[in-house]
Protein backbone atom coordinates (compact mmCIF):
# COMPACT_ATOMS: atom_id res chain seq x y z
CA UNK A 1 0.00 0.00 0.00
CA UNK A 2 1.43 3.17 -0.99
CA UNK A 3 1.86 5.81 1.59
CA UNK A 4 -0.61 8.31 0.62
CA UNK A 5 -3.09 5.58 0.95
CA UNK A 6 -1.93 4.14 4.40
CA UNK A 7 -2.18 8.09 5.29
CA UNK A 8 -5.51 8.52 4.08
CA UNK A 9 -6.98 5.41 6.01
CA UNK A 10 -4.91 6.47 9.48
CA UNK A 11 -7.19 10.06 9.15
CA UNK A 12 -10.09 8.17 9.51
CA UNK A 13 -9.05 6.15 11.71
CA UNK A 14 -8.49 8.96 14.02
CA UNK A 15 -10.93 10.80 12.85
CA UNK A 16 -13.62 7.87 13.71
CA UNK A 17 -11.84 7.30 16.94
CA UNK A 18 -12.43 11.12 17.95
CA UNK A 19 -15.93 10.68 17.70
CA UNK A 20 -15.68 7.55 19.67
CA UNK A 21 -13.95 9.02 22.48
CA UNK A 22 -16.80 11.85 22.49
CA UNK A 23 -13.58 13.82 21.97
CA UNK A 24 -15.47 15.06 18.58
CA UNK A 25 -18.66 14.40 17.45
CA UNK A 26 -20.67 14.17 14.42
CA UNK A 27 -18.57 16.58 11.53
CA UNK A 28 -17.13 18.95 14.31
CA UNK A 29 -13.76 18.94 14.67
CA UNK A 30 -11.05 18.02 11.61
CA UNK A 31 -7.31 16.16 11.57
CA UNK A 32 -4.84 16.32 8.82
CA UNK A 33 -1.48 14.71 8.01
CA UNK A 34 1.80 15.93 6.49
CA UNK A 35 1.81 14.15 3.27
CA UNK A 36 4.31 15.34 0.39
CA UNK A 37 4.50 18.95 -0.51
CA UNK A 38 1.35 19.52 1.14
CA UNK A 39 -1.00 17.58 3.57
CA UNK A 40 -4.16 15.47 3.87
CA UNK A 41 -7.06 16.96 5.41
CA UNK A 42 -10.93 15.71 6.08
CA UNK A 43 -13.27 17.05 4.51
CA UNK A 44 -16.16 20.06 5.82
CA UNK A 45 -19.17 19.29 7.34
CA UNK A 46 -18.67 15.44 6.79
CA UNK A 47 -19.73 12.78 9.85
CA UNK A 48 -16.41 11.98 11.14
CA UNK A 49 -18.53 8.54 12.11
CA UNK A 50 -18.36 7.02 8.51
CA UNK A 51 -15.30 8.85 6.78
CA UNK A 52 -14.06 6.87 3.69
CA UNK A 53 -10.67 7.48 2.09
CA UNK A 54 -11.67 8.93 -1.03
CA UNK A 55 -13.29 11.62 0.85
CA UNK A 56 -10.09 13.11 2.58
CA UNK A 57 -8.68 16.25 0.29
CA UNK A 58 -5.05 16.61 -0.79
CA UNK A 59 -3.91 20.35 -1.00
CA UNK A 60 -0.63 21.57 -1.27
CA UNK A 61 0.66 24.52 0.94
CA UNK A 62 -0.74 27.64 -1.26
CA UNK A 63 -4.54 25.96 0.04
CA UNK A 64 -5.43 24.19 -3.52
CA UNK A 65 -6.16 21.07 -3.90
CA UNK A 66 -3.56 18.33 -5.56
CA UNK A 67 -5.49 17.99 -9.56
CA UNK A 68 -4.43 14.45 -9.62
CA UNK A 69 -5.36 13.11 -5.97
CA UNK A 70 -8.13 14.90 -4.71
CA UNK A 71 -12.05 14.73 -5.37
CA UNK A 72 -15.10 17.12 -5.57
CA UNK A 73 -15.38 17.75 -1.70
CA UNK A 74 -13.98 20.57 0.02
CA UNK A 75 -10.98 20.41 2.82
CA UNK A 76 -12.15 21.42 6.15
CA UNK A 77 -12.76 24.86 6.76
CA UNK A 78 -9.98 25.31 9.12
CA UNK A 79 -7.22 23.89 6.42
CA UNK A 80 -5.17 27.89 6.87
CA UNK A 81 -4.23 26.72 10.66
CA UNK A 82 -3.37 23.56 9.22
CA UNK A 83 -1.31 24.68 6.28
CA UNK A 84 -0.14 27.68 8.59
CA UNK A 85 1.15 24.93 11.55
CA UNK A 86 2.82 22.97 9.26
CA UNK A 87 4.57 25.87 7.52
CA UNK A 88 5.91 27.44 10.56
CA UNK A 89 6.53 23.61 12.92
CA UNK A 90 8.50 21.72 10.55
CA UNK A 91 8.80 18.66 13.13
CA UNK A 92 5.16 18.62 12.99
CA UNK A 93 3.57 15.52 11.02
CA UNK A 94 -0.18 15.59 12.17
CA UNK A 95 -2.30 17.83 13.73
CA UNK A 96 -6.18 17.46 15.54
CA UNK A 97 -8.69 19.72 16.23
CA UNK A 98 -11.44 18.86 18.78
CA UNK A 99 -14.76 20.56 20.21
CA UNK A 100 -14.66 18.13 23.30
CA UNK A 101 -16.78 19.36 25.75
CA UNK A 102 -14.54 19.62 29.23
CA UNK A 103 -12.01 21.89 26.91
CA UNK A 104 -14.43 23.66 25.39
CA UNK A 105 -16.30 24.45 28.70
CA UNK A 106 -13.00 26.26 29.79
CA UNK A 107 -11.91 27.68 26.91
CA UNK A 108 -14.98 30.79 26.99
CA UNK A 109 -13.24 32.03 30.18
CA UNK A 110 -10.58 32.58 27.62
CA UNK A 111 -7.50 32.06 29.65
CA UNK A 112 -4.77 29.61 30.02
CA UNK A 113 -4.86 26.53 31.89
CA UNK A 114 -2.38 26.58 34.69
CA UNK A 115 -0.16 24.03 36.03
CA UNK A 116 -2.42 22.79 39.02
CA UNK A 117 -1.40 19.15 37.46
CA UNK A 118 1.86 18.03 36.09
CA UNK A 119 0.37 16.48 33.31
CA UNK A 120 0.03 19.89 32.16
CA UNK A 121 3.68 19.28 30.84
CA UNK A 122 1.95 16.76 27.58
CA UNK A 123 1.57 19.71 25.99
CA UNK A 124 5.50 20.82 26.43
CA UNK A 125 5.48 23.76 28.66
CA UNK A 126 4.06 25.37 32.27
CA UNK A 127 0.61 26.53 30.75
CA UNK A 128 -1.62 25.43 27.89
CA UNK A 129 -2.19 28.68 26.53
CA UNK A 130 -5.59 30.08 25.06
CA UNK A 131 -5.76 31.70 21.46
CA UNK A 132 -8.17 34.87 21.17
CA UNK A 133 -11.31 34.41 20.03
CA UNK A 134 -11.62 34.63 15.64
CA UNK A 135 -14.82 33.28 13.36
CA UNK A 136 -14.01 29.77 12.64
CA UNK A 137 -12.44 29.14 8.98
CA UNK A 138 -10.37 32.61 9.23
CA UNK A 139 -7.04 33.90 8.63
CA UNK A 140 -7.70 35.52 11.94
CA UNK A 141 -8.36 32.40 13.85
CA UNK A 142 -5.24 30.65 12.50
CA UNK A 143 -3.06 33.79 13.19
CA UNK A 144 -4.13 33.32 16.50
CA UNK A 145 -3.43 29.56 16.87
CA UNK A 146 -0.02 30.17 15.39
CA UNK A 147 0.42 32.56 18.80
CA UNK A 148 -1.12 30.61 21.06
CA UNK A 149 0.58 27.62 20.16
CA UNK A 150 4.18 29.01 19.71
CA UNK A 151 6.42 25.58 20.47
CA UNK A 152 4.31 23.59 22.33
CA UNK A 153 1.78 20.46 21.05
CA UNK A 154 -1.90 21.80 21.96
CA UNK A 155 -3.76 25.17 23.04
CA UNK A 156 -6.92 26.05 23.64
CA UNK A 157 -9.31 28.25 20.94
CA UNK A 158 -11.47 30.77 23.20
CA UNK A 159 -15.12 29.79 22.74
CA UNK A 160 -14.78 26.74 20.17
CA UNK A 161 -12.24 23.84 20.77
CA UNK A 162 -8.35 22.57 20.90
CA UNK A 163 -5.91 22.37 18.58
CA UNK A 164 -3.15 19.75 19.69
CA UNK A 165 0.48 18.60 17.10
CA UNK A 166 2.08 15.62 17.39
CA UNK A 167 5.11 13.52 15.27
CA UNK A 168 2.29 11.38 13.85
CA UNK A 169 -1.46 11.17 14.01
CA UNK A 170 -1.32 8.42 17.55
CA UNK A 171 0.63 11.42 20.03
CA UNK A 172 -1.89 14.72 18.14
CA UNK A 173 -4.74 12.35 19.28
CA UNK A 174 -3.46 11.02 22.72
CA UNK A 175 -2.69 14.64 24.07
CA UNK A 176 -6.05 15.96 22.79
CA UNK A 177 -7.61 13.14 24.84
CA UNK A 178 -5.27 14.26 27.63
CA UNK A 179 -6.12 17.65 27.65
CA UNK A 180 -9.80 16.94 27.93
CA UNK A 181 -8.91 14.95 30.90
CA UNK A 182 -7.01 18.09 32.19
CA UNK A 183 -9.91 19.87 31.47
CA UNK A 184 -12.25 17.84 33.07
CA UNK A 185 -10.55 17.57 36.12
CA UNK A 186 -9.80 21.43 36.51
CA UNK A 187 -13.35 22.10 36.16
CA UNK A 188 -13.99 19.49 39.02
CA UNK A 189 -10.87 21.40 40.89
CA UNK A 190 -12.39 24.73 40.88
CA UNK A 191 -16.20 23.85 41.91
CA UNK A 192 -14.94 23.15 45.47
CA UNK A 193 -11.54 25.36 45.68
CA UNK A 194 -8.82 27.43 44.03
CA UNK A 195 -6.74 24.44 43.11
CA UNK A 196 -3.07 24.54 43.88
CA UNK A 197 -0.45 25.68 41.27
CA UNK A 198 3.12 24.01 41.10
CA UNK A 199 5.71 26.34 40.78
CA UNK A 200 8.15 27.02 38.38
CA UNK A 201 10.51 25.25 39.60
CA UNK A 202 8.47 22.22 39.97
CA UNK A 203 7.49 22.46 36.23
CA UNK A 204 10.70 23.01 35.76
CA UNK A 205 11.53 19.08 37.31
CA UNK A 206 8.80 17.64 35.70
CA UNK A 207 9.44 18.87 32.44
CA UNK A 208 13.19 17.70 32.56
CA UNK A 209 11.61 14.30 33.16
CA UNK A 210 9.00 13.95 30.51
CA UNK A 211 12.11 14.42 28.24
CA UNK A 212 13.69 11.29 29.40
CA UNK A 213 10.22 9.34 30.10
CA UNK A 214 9.78 6.04 28.66
CA UNK A 215 14.15 5.65 27.95
CA UNK A 216 16.30 4.07 30.59
CA UNK A 217 18.03 6.65 32.55
CA UNK A 218 21.05 6.17 35.18
CA UNK A 219 20.14 6.75 38.46
P1 LIG B 1 -15.03 21.39 9.09
O1 LIG B 1 -16.13 20.36 8.96
O2 LIG B 1 -15.06 22.38 7.95
O3 LIG B 1 -13.70 20.74 9.31
O4 LIG B 1 -15.37 22.28 10.37
C1 LIG B 1 -15.45 21.74 11.65
C2 LIG B 1 -14.88 22.66 12.68
O5 LIG B 1 -14.58 22.20 13.76
C3 LIG B 1 -14.68 24.10 12.38
O6 LIG B 1 -13.93 24.70 13.38
ZN1 LIG C 1 -13.86 23.70 15.24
Amino acid sequence: MSSPVKSRLSLCDIAMKLNRLSLNHGATGNCSIREGNGFLITPSGISNDDLKENQIVMLGMDGNPDQQQSNELLPSSEWRFHRDIYVHRPEVQAIVHTHSVHACALSVLGKKIPPFHYMIAVAGGKYIHCADYAMFGTQQLSDNIIKALGKQKACLLANHGVVTVGKNLQEACDIAEEVEHLSHMYLQARIVGEPKVLSDKEMDEVLNRFRSYGHWEKE
